[in-house]
């Protein structure tokens, strides 16, 4: 149960020397706790079961937790994007604002500078060596900014890639089906891919076929009908002009905060501290948890630091978040004896976004979204590659006649995690040819097919590489058991795209990161409640 045991401040010198003051008033180093001069409250909290991160790890995690009869307390770092029709919460790609950026984000965001006030915003760019990672804040995590593209891989790229023991028979009759039941996914109705909004779904499918390649409508977690109505005219385009690509304002997409959150927190078992950023975790000498949180406000100021005890602590971060958090406390001796393949493994999942331009192709000003067709080139497993056709808001009114194409696949490429002491942080290093293989061999050559002979393709990623997909650092089978749970750490648990072989089988990594979620919660409610998880 959560409650106050003890609240002091941090005062004068020993606050800015990011000290806090004991019960005695013995001055204590703080980890994560940055040197200021401002005094801010500090708060301890009892807790059975702490998720850190609301996307699809912490989501299904706090659910099924939930539904065992454990209470779960979540700390997410972002703030709540609350949709509906016409409404205007989130940012507009052509037109970004301060809710895009994730306050404490490098500004350079795919070679551009955004200068925007310091804000609670949806997405943090992580830079690396040689790869810069996307990653998403808010309730929901990933899901409010993602396209939604919910792929199931196939069975023979999902075994060249993840450990037999996963038990693929058993992913496909009952974890994939869940979440796809979850997030209520449903393919593009013929009536809307019909319409002049979405003439460059239907050229990139026509291209595709003639090019001998196969075409498919890709399942999304998406309610068309509202698609429908903004063509009615019933609300303000949000769908149907491509505009939604950073959030959805009319509502109608099933993210996490509206499926596995809302019904978690209906449970009554649940609560989620938004603003709530963890900076470190340790274990104590009682082999319970401790959890450093910066409680902060939208502009990223601390308003309150918070030290949180717990039995059980789930790390759902995503992949760059729970990797940084663990390698800090591997390389400060917070967490004594992690495992040594922290921060190896990490992968882009080989993610790649085209910008493809025909002057003679009529894409249209106006282009209906979010993602309708892909081709899924998956016969061969050790080659396996996707690519889809994403549309592009027309910027200012201009027509660039141009739309965009995203490959991602297999790359055999890993890279790894650099603990940074100047920095407190642990910095990913990429292999600069990481992902050249299935680039060059697969994707590059495919796109290009599909674009035909006058057609202008600009690698966006040659500019400044990138990744939305990014994977592992944590992986199953070297850091984390099947189930996440952390090897020889009792309690402490992976639970999001950091327990992946740093790639999803040729496929976008949500409804995989989710199904393999939903399958180590079975396990963890059936061997671990009553051990490690005490019910409610
Ligand atoms: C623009 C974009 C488009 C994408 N499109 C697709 C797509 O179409 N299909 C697909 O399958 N995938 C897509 N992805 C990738 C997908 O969103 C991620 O793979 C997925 O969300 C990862 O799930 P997760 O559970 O690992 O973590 P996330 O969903 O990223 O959730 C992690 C959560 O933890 C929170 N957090 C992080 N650090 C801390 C901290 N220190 N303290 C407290 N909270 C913290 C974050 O704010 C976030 O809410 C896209 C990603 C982006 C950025």
């Amino acid at each position: 149960m959560q409650h106050v045991t003890r609240r002091s401040f941090l005062t004068g010198a020993a606050a800015a020397a990011g000290l806090v003051l004991t019960a005695g008033g013995a001055a204590q180093a703080v980890p994560g706790i940055p040197a200021r001069v401002n005094t801010v409250p500090l708060t301890h909290e009892e807790h059975g079961v702490v998720v850190v991160g609301t996307g699809f790890g912490g989501g299904v995690t706090a659910l099924r937790l939930a539904q065992a009869g454990i209470r779960v307390h979540m700390l997410e770092r972002g703030i709540r994007w609350p949709t509906g029709p016409n409404a205007n919460t989130f940012p507009r790609v052509d037109n970004p604002d301060k809710r895009f950026l994730w306050h404490r984000s490098n500004p350079e965001v795919f070679g551009r500078r955004l200068a925007f006030e310091p804000y609670t915003g949806l997405v943090e760019a992580v830079v690396g060596e040689n790869m810069t990672a996307l990653c998403a804040a808010g309730v929901g995590g990933g899901s409010l900014v993602y396209q939604g593209m919910s792929l199931q891989p196939s069975e023979s790229v999902f075994a060249a890639n993840f450990p037999g023991e996963l038990d693929w028979g058993l992913l496909d009759r009952v974890h994939y089906p869940r979440v796809a039941q979850m997030l209520r996914l449903a393919v593009a109705p013929d009536e809307l891919v019909a319409s002049p909004n979405y003439a460059t779904s239907r050229i990139f499918a026509e291209r595709a076929r003639n090019a001998g390649l196969p075409v498919d409508k890709i399942p999304m977690p998406i309610d068309w009908n509202f698609a429908l109505a903004e063509l009615r005219g019933e609300m303000a385009p949000a769908y149907t002009d491509g505009s939604g690509a950073m959030g959805v304002n009319n509502g109608g997409k099933h993210s996490v905060d509206v499926t596995y959150i809302a019904e978690a927190e209906a449970t009554g078992l649940v609560t989620v501290a938004t603003q709530h950023e963890v900076t470190d975790i340790e274990r104590r000498k009682d082999g319970r948890w401790t959890v450093h949180v910066n409680h902060i406000d939208t502009s990223g100021t601390v308003v309150e630091n918070k030290i949180l005890t717990t039995d059980a602590l789930v790390l759902s971060a995503g992949t760059m978040n729970t990797t940084r958090l663990l390698m800090k406390a591997a390389a400060k001796g917070l967490v004594p004896d992690l495992p040594e393949g922290i921060g190896q493994g990490w992968g882009s999942n080989a993610d790649r976004i085209y910008l493809w331009t025909n002057l003679e192709e009529e894409f249209g000003l106006v282009q209906g979204g979010p993602v309708v067709y892909g081709s899924k080139n998956w016969n061969d497993p050790h080659a396996a590659f996707t690519v889809i056709q994403a549309s592009i808001p027309g910027f200012h009114g201009i027509d660039m006649r141009s739309t965009v194409m995203v490959g991602f696949g297999v790359s055999e490429g890993r890279g790894h995690f650099v603990y940074d002491a100047g920095r407190d942080d642990a910095v990913l290093r990429w292999p600069h040819e990481g992902d050249s293989s299935v680039q060059t061999g697969c994707i590059d050559p495919t796109v290009r097919r599909i674009a035909g002979e006058r057609s202008i393709l600009t690698d966006t990623n040659a500019i400044v590489p990138s990744t939305w997909h990014p994977l592992g650092g944590a992986s199953m089978g070297t850091v984390c058991d099947l189930e996440g749970r952390v090897l020889g750490q009792r309690g402490l648990y992976v639970l999001d795209g950091a327990l992946m072989p740093g790639n999803t089988a040729a496929c976008n990594p949500s409804m995989t990161i989710a199904a393999i979620v939903e399958r180590a919660l079975d396990d963890i409610v059936a061997r671990d409640v009553g051990t490690v998880f005490r019910a409610a």
